[in-house]
């Protein structure tokens, strides 16, 4: 059984054609520029060169038909006739509280999914367009939602709840919804796995550092906490997210430096975390080869990251009372053993012992704690379109 996973943008698509016996991508593509002038398609199969198509695209449905296309090529796809894709599943950044599992799309969550824009007006509509392309060009291939925050909606409500005014809540849907959930689900799996238990028997700090971080307690199974909130803002400092701050700095940047509300909106978004503080990049890499060279804004932007990641862990192993095991992933997590090191230094309390020559691994899942440790922490590269496939798998063959 062969899944295309798609992952649509406002200008850019990200596929993955996954062989569901192996559980391996046959290709994986990015189509940047939907709309734009220069639009082009760029799919990369094992083992062999890059193919790229230039060529003009004036929206989603020209994308897909494209993608189609290079899937299907004589010398560079990977299968024969289209009719091999068994289904589809998309990616769905925000389902609200309707949606609390991945569902298979007829007319009904099509409905469902209009009324979660308002929650995610930048990132629904683009996921949508990419559905309504896709079923125009394979209108008898079954196609599925996976949802970012489906993972989260198992919170109690004392952990989605604001202290606001309740009517916030039940008039305009304001509460913790959470995000990355796909991937914490993954890497959550993936641990228990690589502990040889079942997800029932465990307390697990997922910890998804990249441009946009979080970090999900997953208490036998289910999420009960996350770091981001009513949007992607709340919780760490990211790379140019402000995360959590006191809200009265908003109010108070827009009546003492008369800033708008969007320009505020876009000073917590885009200026600020990492980048904000390091003035260097909103890239790791970047900031970690400055405060190399000695730059104190770079290590104090470093610093912040990662002390917050620390609180983080340690309020959630109290949520839980306490951790079985902490997972690094996403860029930074997998990448960085430097945050790593950081973040568990002090730890030792909590019973976690990381060891330091594991610790260097890149990219890799690894267990990276001591035998001896108490907590084991693992780097675990994480999957999101593998999760999405199979997801898509289990409703399509139910
Ligand atoms: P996104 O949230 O865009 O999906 P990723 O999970 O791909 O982000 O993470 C991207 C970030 O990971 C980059 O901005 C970079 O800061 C960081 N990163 C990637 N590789 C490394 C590395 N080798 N060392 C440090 N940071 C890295």
């Amino acid at each position: 059984m062969k899944i295309l996973v798609i992952n649509c943008g406002s200008s850019s698509l990200k596929y993955q054609l996954i062989d569901m016996e192996k559980e391996e991508a046959l290709a994986k593509g990015l189509v940047e520029r939907i709309g734009i002038d220069g639009s082009v398609l760029t799919q990369k199969v094992e083992g062999r060169d890059k193919y790229i198509i230039k060529q003009d695209m004036k929206d989603h449905k020209d994308a897909i038909r494209l993608v189609l296309k290079a899937l299907v090529d004589k010398e560079n796809g990977v299968i024969k006739d289209m009719n091999e894709i068994s289904a589809v599943g998309h990616r769905v950044v925000h389902g609200g509280e309707r949606y609390s599992q991945s569902v298979l799309i007829d007319d009904e969550v099509m409905k469902g999914l209009e009324e979660c824009v308002k929650l995610a007006p930048l990132h629904n509509p683009p996921n949508i367009i990419g559905i309504n392309a896709c079923k125009t060009l394979m209108p008898n291939t079954p196609m599925v939602a996976v949802f970012d925050t489906a993972f989260h909606q198992t919170m109690p409500e004392k952990a989605f709840v604001y202290p606001l005014p309740y009517e916030l809540y039940k008039d305009h849907a304001i509460r913790k919804y959470g995000f990355h959930g796909t991937s914490h689900k993954y890497v959550s799996q993936m641990a228990a796995k690589m502990m040889g238990k079942d997800l029932s028997e465990l307390k697990i700090v997922t910890c998804h550092l990249g441009n946009g971080s979080s970090i999900t307690a997953v208490d036998h199974g289910k999420s009960v906490e996350t770091s981001m909130g009513f949007t992607p803002l709340e919780g760490l400092a990211m790379g140019t997210r402000s995360g959590s701050i006191d809200p009265a700095i908003a109010t108070y940047l827009m009546q003492e430096l008369n800033l708008t509300a969007e320009e505020v909106n876009t000073l917590l978004n885009k200026k600020s975390g990492a980048y904000g503080i390091s003035g260097v990049s909103s890239d790791f890499r970047d900031i970690e080869d400055s405060a190399a060279e000695g730059n104190e804004r770079a290590q104090l932007a470093l610093d912040v990251f990662n002390y917050k990641v620390k609180k983080f862990i340690g309020s959630y192993v109290a949520v839980m009372n306490g951790v079985d095991c902490i997972v690094f992933t996403a860029g930074l997590g997998e990448n960085s053993p430097e945050t790593r090191e950081d973040v568990c230094a002090g730890l030792g309390y909590l019973g976690v012992k990381l060891d330091l020559d594991k610790n260097k691994v890149r990219g890799k899942a690894t267990e990276i704690s001591t035998p001896d440790s108490k907590v084991k922490v693992f780097v675990i590269p994480t999957n999101e379109e593998l999760m999405i496939a199979r997801d898509t798998k289990a409703l399509v063959c139910k």
